[in-house]
């Protein structure tokens, strides 16, 4: 059955996916099951996306009960999902006097942010035409998107791109304030690097970095599209205080989010901070058919609704330190990047060979992840010896424990395959 549907898959799909893995056919909490009815502990969440897991029932009567009532409307027209939605997340954001916009997907907040720093430097005389972004940043793929984006692979055979993008060293203070002049615009940052394995910067990076645009008039823009909605064990990225190394959220001037916003309804929204900001843009500057829809907004409120209904972020801290302690303990992990449900696994490749054996070709990483699909684990590699986990926010300790006994022998069996 997963043949023939992949097989179908190649005659008709384009191929910039690669090969699926597998053809899922079911859902339901942390576990998925592809089309011959093998089961899988979901640890990866539609890339960070599935916050409430799999068919939740809340999800899943807000969209219905949505649909029934009324789908879409266009933004000649607004919604109460919509209007409540936009308050919600200025109110947990503390974006006071901020403004929403909401988009489709993560990359067309992204080039709602990057048409916001355009408008910024218009309106202050025209001679902010530079952004600064971090090295190893990953933003999306639409044109726009795709400028703010390091990856040479990606950008290469798409160019030329939009201008005015400078790359800086991530973590780099000095790097960046070389860059940061009053021809600067925004600096555009993800307050931890999801694709790049979940890396942090320096404690205090972000809150310098917040000063550094203060001083030369440019807006900080945080793409919290991974890193938001509980993902870390706060509700954005920027209030956790473990991750800014600050006693006080360092507040942007705006943030795109996306994927867990909705819990596999496509959404995604830019949040902008304080009046000014908020005014930049005017009547038709930009826009989006589906965009802001009723039933995406009602499904995102209701896993809003249902993080703090069921007090999901503490569940996120609890298990997400428990993952990160077990893991340290296991052999061949040389370090865990951890913050909350969001982990990034550093292999040790001196620890995991023995006297004269070699790396799989392709990357020991994605090897594993292959290996932990047979086993029944659904991860995912960032690099060819980083492992990424983002599973559901709502995983319990139960549900992580076989994982944590099995990857050791995952990981051995690839290796020694590799060698055989
Ligand atoms: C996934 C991601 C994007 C792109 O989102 P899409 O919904 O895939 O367009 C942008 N920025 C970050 C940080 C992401 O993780």
């Amino acid at each position: 059955m997963s043949q023939n549907v992949l097989d179908r898959y190649q005659r008709t799909m384009t191929n910039m996916f690669g090969t699926p893995a597998r053809a899922l056919v079911k859902g339901e909490g942390v576990y998925v099951w592809d089309a011959d009815g093998k089961q899988y502990t979901d640890f990866l969440a539609g890339i960070a996306v599935n916050a409430l897991g799999h068919a939740h029932p809340a999800l899943v009567q807000a969209l219905t009960e949505q649909a029934q009532t009324l789908g879409h409307i266009s933004n000649l027209f607004t919604s109460l999902p919509q209007v409540s939605l936009a308050e919600r997340l200025i109110t947990l954001a503390g974006a006071n006097d901020g403004a929403c916009f909401f988009a489709n997907s993560g990359t067309e907040a992204n080039e709602a942010a990057f048409k916001l720093a355009r408008r910024y430097g218009h309106s202050t005389g025209g001679k902010r035409t530079k952004i600064i972004a971090l090295e190893n940043a990953f933003h999306g793929r639409t044109m726009g998107a795709l400028a703010l984006t390091w990856k040479q692979q990606y950008r290469e055979p798409f160019e030329p791109l939009p201008g005015g993008v400078t790359f800086v060293p991530a973590g780099d203070l000095t790097a960046l304030q070389a860059e940061l002049d009053d021809t600067v615009a925004a600096v555009v940052i993800e307050p931890v690097q999801g694709e790049a394995g979940v890396q942090n910067f320096p404690a205090g990076y972000l809150a310098q970095v917040r000063q550094a645009c203060n001083d030369h008039g440019a807006l900080l823009i945080f793409d919290e599209i991974q890193s938001g909605i509980g993902r870390t064990g706060t509700w954005f990225g920027f209030q956790n205080t473990e991750l800014t190394g600050t006693a006080e959220p360092v507040i942007p001037d705006a943030m795109t989010l996306a994927k867990g916003l909705g819990g596999g309804m496509p959404i995604g929204a830019m949040v902008t901070f304080g009046r000014a900001v908020s005014e930049l843009f005017t009547a038709g500057q930009h826009g989006t058919t589906f965009g802001g829809n009723p039933m995406a907004t009602a499904t995102a409120l209701a896993v809003l609704d249902t993080i703090e209904a069921e007090q999901i972020l503490d569940n996120v801290r609890d298990v997400g330190s428990y993952l990160a302690q077990q893991l340290r303990e296991l052999p061949g992990v040389k370090a865990v990047r951890a913050y909350g449900l969001w982990q990034g696994i550093e292999l040790d490749t001196d620890a995991l060979l023995a006297q004269g054996q070699k790396l799989p070709e392709k990357g020991l990483a994605p090897k594993i992840v292959a290996k932990a699909l047979e086993y029944g684990y659904i991860i995912n590699a960032t690099g060819e010896l980083t492992l990424r986990l983002a599973p559901p926010l709502i995983i319990t300790k139960d549900q992580v424990d076989p994982l944590l006994t099995d990857l050791p022998n995952i990981i051995a069996e690839t290796v020694a395959e590799a060698n055989s």
